[in-house]
């Protein structure tokens, strides 16, 4: 069976160090993008089962850019999870609004996040939304 490949789309060197940890461990497949620029690059070579997204990125933001990708016939099925410290009460509902799935909060708790994640992975984007 093949394994997951998670692209992570996040600008700070140190969650994107603790998110490799524990996602490779777990035995996942990982890409990396710092901006937009990288992750488009990266999608024209390969297809990730889902996305990690950092909303706060230099240049085009998070939510902008999961928008894009919502939008393009070529990525739209691919479910996008946002990766915020965000606490903002609107955040949840721009979240869904820009196409997530669903957000899991920074810092990110090692105990749960592969709960969390692993909640996102096997539901079809369609049922996310409301
Ligand atoms: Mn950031």
């Amino acid at each position: 069976m093949a394994r997951t490949l998670i692209l992570y789309v996040e600008d700070n060197p140190d969650n994107r160090m603790l998110i490799r940890r524990l996602l490779m461990a777990a035995g996942f497949d990982l890409l990396e993008a710092e901006n937009a620029t990288q992750m488009w690059a990266l999608l024209e070579q390969q297809r990730p089962d889902v996305i990690l997204m950092d909303l706060h990125l230099p240049g085009v933001d998070g939510f902008t850019l999961t928008r894009q990708l919502t939008q393009d016939a070529r990525y739209a099925d691919i479910p996008v999870v946002a990766l915020t410290a965000d606490v903002l009460r609107d955040t949840p509902q721009r979240c869904r609004e820009a196409g997530c799935v669903g957000y899991i909060t920074k810092p990110i708790d090692v105990d749960t996040f592969l709960d969390d994640l692993q909640r996102y992975l096997n539901r079809p984007k369609e049922q996310s939304g409301s």
